[in-house]
């Protein structure tokens, strides 16, 4: 059976692969233009592969619909995890047209190819920016809050779902999964594939950059939130747990209707205690400045995960900052 996943050369999408090589017989077809992953992501992929023809990898941009149409002509696609996307929060408020091109006007194609050549199966990567600035009297996020995006990454995530769910209500062989994930950080517990953007402007990588002396110092965005230190609250979620949802949200969509999870550990850290955290696993002091607030960021972000718990076989395994972190930075070492 042959799954299709884009953007496999990138961050979550590499996890995704490597467990899907492991627990499962798939024939895999990537689609990754790698302009924000990268060649040795999917050479690593490929010596994963014990057989040496489980991959099949097509170097090719989402935006040139009629070539993607020739994968499915030549290939048996019936499931598809979509990750190709931009998504850097602060990039989108410069640059939204980037943003809706990419992940909405590329999705919107992909799904209509997806619908006309039989897809049966469509997990979708959405995120916790769909929610928006949230009041805390709605922490933690349930699936059901009202959506209100308060940056164009989310607003273009937001607009692909409804497109993905009003294919649905008109194709009954088009069942989908969109998983919102929450803050993801860490790196494969093997140490095979980790994170790795240009630039990178996520929190955990950054810190970990700081601790190894890639970087002079770790720049605090705000600490005047209301929140007890001051710093904004995420909710980290390990990246092999994030994977292992999307194997779950497989196997969930034999048997089940679509439906819409949060992906995340339903309780938060603040910046300064991810800081922390660093600096204890890694044994290094560092520097670390209090800047002013990064536009966009909502003050607290925590995922309610009861959905995702009881309807699905999901159960997280690597809950644990300091683990993260740590994979994280031996990651860090190796890059
Ligand atoms: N952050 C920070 N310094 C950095 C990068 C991020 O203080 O160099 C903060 C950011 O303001 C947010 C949190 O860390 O409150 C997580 O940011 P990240 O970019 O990792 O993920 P986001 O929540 O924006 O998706």
């Amino acid at each position: 059976m042959q799954i299709l996943v884009t953007g496999a050369a990138g961050y979550i999408g590499s996890h995704v692969v490597k467990q899907l090589l492991e627990q499962t017989d798939y024939e895999i077809i990537i689609i990754d233009n790698l302009s924000t992953g990268f060649q040795n992501t999917i050479d690593t992929l490929k010596k994963l592969d014990s057989t040496n023809k489980r991959i099949k990898f097509y170097n090719q941009d989402l935006s040139q619909w009629e070539k993607v149409e020739e994968i499915f002509k030549e290939n048996d696609i019936k499931e598809i995890i979509h990750f190709a996307a931009f998504s850097q929060v602060a990039e989108s408020m410069t640059n939204p047209i980037k943003y809706y091109s990419n992940n909405t006007i590329n999705t919107t194609n992909l799904v209509k190819v997806a619908s006309d050549y039989g897809v049966e199966k469509f997990i979708f990567s959405s995120t916790a920016a769909v929610y928006g600035d949230v009041t805390s009297e709605n922490i933690p996020i349930k699936e059901d809050l009202a959506k209100d995006p308060i940056n164009p990454y989310g607003s273009s995530k937001l607009f692909s779902e409804s497109i993905i769910k009003d294919v649905a209500s008109i194709n009954a062989n088009f069942k989908y999964v969109i998983l919102r994930y929450f803050n993801v950080a860490g790196a494969d517990i093997d140490g095979k594939v980790g994170e790795n953007h240009d630039p990178e402007t996520h929190l955990i990588p950054l810190v970990v950059k700081t601790a190894l002396g890639k970087r002079d110092s770790i720049k605090i965005f705000g600490d005047d939130y209301d929140t007890e230190d001051g710093t904004c609250i995420r909710d980290y979620i390990h990246v092999c747990d994030l994977a292992d949802a999307h194997i779950q949200a497989l196997k969930y969509l034999e048997t089940n209707p679509s439906d819409i999870f949060n992906c995340g550990y339903g309780y938060g850290y603040s910046v300064k205690e991810v800081v922390e955290a660093v600096k204890k696993v890694s044994n290094i002091d560092f520097k670390v400045d209090i800047e002013k607030r990064r536009i966009g960021d909502p003050a607290v972000l925590i995922s309610d995960n009861t959905k995702i718990k009881t309807k699905m076989n999901w159960t997280p395994k690597y809950n644990d900052l300091e683990l993260i972190c740590k994979t994280a930075l031996e990651w860090e070492k190796r890059i």
